[in-house]
C-alpha cells in the first residue's frame, strides 16, 4: 500500500515531526509486521529519524548543517540553492521502519522527522507499507 501526505513547512531550514501522519498511513494499511518506507521526492528536503522528545535536538541538528553548508559559498548551481541540494544529499530521501503488531518500531526517543532546507513551502511524503 502506498499513501502520500503533503507537509506545510515554516522557514528556509525546518524540521517537522511526521510520525504520526506515517503511524496512520501503517494503522490503515492492516500490515502487522512488515517494512514501511517513508521518502521525500524533493531535491531539497530530506527525512531522519532522530530524537523528538527535547525540541531542541532537531533545532541543533539544523544549526550545525547550516554551519557546515553556508547558504552562500560560491557554489556554481545558478538557482542559488545549492546549500539546500547539498543538505538534502546529506540527510536522504528516505528512511525505512521495521512495522511490529501494527506499529512503527521507533525507539523511545525517536521520531521522524520531515526536513525542509529551502521552505517554506508545501511539501510531499509518500509512504510504502509491505
Ligand atoms: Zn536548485
Amino acid at each position: 500500500m502506498i499513501g502520500e501526505f503533503s507537509v506545510r513547512t515554516r522557514s528556509r531550514n525546518d524540521a517537522v515531526d511526521i510520525t504520526s501522519e506515517v503511524q496512520n498511513i501503517v494503522s490503515r494499511s492492516g500490515v502487522s509486521e512488515g517494512i514501511c518506507v517513508i521518502y521525500v521526492p524533493h531535491t531539497t528536503a530530506g527525512v531522519t529519524i532522530n530524537e523528538g522528545a527535547d525540541p531542541a535536538v532537531m533545532q541543533d541538528v539544523l544549526e550545525s548543517l547550516e554551519k557546515l553548508v553556508p547558504w552562500r559559498a560560491g557554489y556554481k548551481h545558478l538557482e542559488g540553492n545549492s546549500a539546500a541540494h547539498i543538505k538534502a544529499s546529506l540527510v536522504g530521501s528516505s528512511v525505512q521502519i521495521i512495522i511490529d503488531n501494527g506499529k512503527l518500531s521507533l525507539g523511545t526517543w525517536q521520531r521522524v522527522f520531515f526536513c525542509e532546507f529551502d521552505g517554506p513551502r508545501t511539501r510531499r511524503v509518500k509512504v510504502m507499507v509491505s
